[in-house]
């Protein structure tokens, strides 16, 4: 936990106002900076809105981000109301008429998911670039999530663009999208970045695109949630990605959680603790309808626990398992964890909550009052 948030949530703001969602800019900043000057001379970066799109975050990451990416109209909208300057590629599959349309009016790159979709863009008969969203069928074993079924176009679909481009020459190709895959390290991110750029270069210049094509390589790097100190390994990334690139080529990358997740954390107060069939239970205030990470990823949350537990139930030196306000037994934060010591009224602090948390999570079930929103905006 940084020292800023460890103030926060032991101080006097925290006791009329959690749960809370309490974010660090000051580490957001420092951590977007590290990863620009890793990647410095390497590919693009666009920071994917949908890990968390909140207007702050977004104004802490622009200034070491070359864009943003969105993937809805509505993300399109409030991106371009909080950043009114910042460039903005839109992808996403199934795209209404109205996104298309608006996407042809606000953004820099528009990456196509299917040869329909390719169509109805050139239908609007209007100036717009565009990206060929690929889906390769490399090894994605070890992932967390392969981005496989109905993502982009496979190889033989993607053929069906160039007719369709041949045609509508107000339709402009730029390059290749590929997003593969999340949950890669440094390593497999490279050897996935290596085979996208090996079918993409043939092809583009087979679809003669050969003046400055653009390679997009995706998001998905790695973060570990059972060790947050356990970061992607930027420095090795950029520069052996930056080495991979071409003379007059643009290469980008577009990671979402991987820049934001570290900023965040969900802070709240044990209500109850419990024993039952020979099970430590401690009840927290909120639960997954406000950081439904734990539950998607059926993983622990990691936590810090601050004591301020007053003569309550507690437990000690043994395995509990932390959970929400919510009548399902889904409403786990973590299970099992050993801790020294856990009683009604201590503070806990969940980390790695700044991405994939609060907007990944279904706000309304049980009618529980939403969590506070904090910005500590000094020294982290
Ligand atoms: C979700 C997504 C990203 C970001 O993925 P992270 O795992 O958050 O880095 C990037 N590109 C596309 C197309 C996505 O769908």
């Amino acid at each position: 936990m940084t020292d800023a948030v460890r103030r926060w949530a032991g101080g006097p703001a925290a006791n009329d106002d959690l749960p809370a969602f309490v974010y660090d800019l000051g580490a957001l900043r420092e951590h977007a900076a590290g990863i620009r000057a890793a990647l410095a001379g390497g590919p693009e970066i666009l920071y994917a809105a949908k890990a968390n799109p909140d207007a702050r975050i977004l104004a802490a990451v622009a200034p070491y981000v070359d864009g943003i990416e969105v993937a809805s109209g509505g993300e399109l909208a409030h991106v371009r109301s909080a950043l009114p300057q910042t460039r903005l590629a839109f992808g996403g599959p199934g795209k209404t008429d109205a996104e298309l349309a608006l996407a042809v009016r606000e953004a820099e790159r528009v990456h196509v998911e299917s040869p329909y979709e390719l169509t109805r863009l050139a239908d609007l008969r209007t100036d717009v670039d565009v990206l060929l969203r690929v889906n390769l069928a490399g090894d994605r074993r070890g992932v967390a999530l392969a981005m496989s079924g109905p993502f982009g176009m496979d190889p033989d679909a993607i053929e069906e663009c160039r007719e369709i481009l041949a045609r509508a020459p107000w339709v402009r190709l730029r390059g290749v999208h590929a997003h593969l895959a999340s949950g890669l390290d440094a390593d497999a991110m490279l050897r996935q970045s290596a085979e996208i750029l090996q079918w993409a270069r043939p092809w583009l210049d087979k679809a003669g695109c050969t003046d400055a094509p653009e390679v997009n390589l995706g998001g998905g790097m790695a973060v570990d949630y059972s060790d947050p100190s356990r970061r992607f390994d930027w420095a090795t990334y950029g520069s052996e990605v930056a080495s991979m690139a071409q003379p007059g080529e643009t290469l980008r990358i577009e990671p979402g959680r991987a820049v934001s997740v570290y900023a965040g954390w969900y802070v709240t107060r044990v209500l109850d603790v419990k024993k039952a069939h020979g099970q430590w239970y401690a009840v927290l205030q909120g639960g997954t309808h406000h950081i439904r990470t734990p539950a998607t990823k059926n993983h622990d949350q990691p936590f810090t626990v601050l004591p301020q537990g007053g003569n309550g139930p507690s437990v000690g030196e043994a395995p509990v398992t932390l959970v929400g306000q919510l009548c399902t037994p889904k409403d786990v934060f973590a299970r099992d964890i050993r801790v020294s010591h856990l009683a009604v009224g201590d503070v806990v602090a969940f980390a790695m909550a700044g991405a994939y948390a609060w907007n990944i999570s279904h706000h309304d079930f049980l009618m529980h009052p939403k969590p506070g929103f904090h910005y500590l905006d000094g020294p982290s």
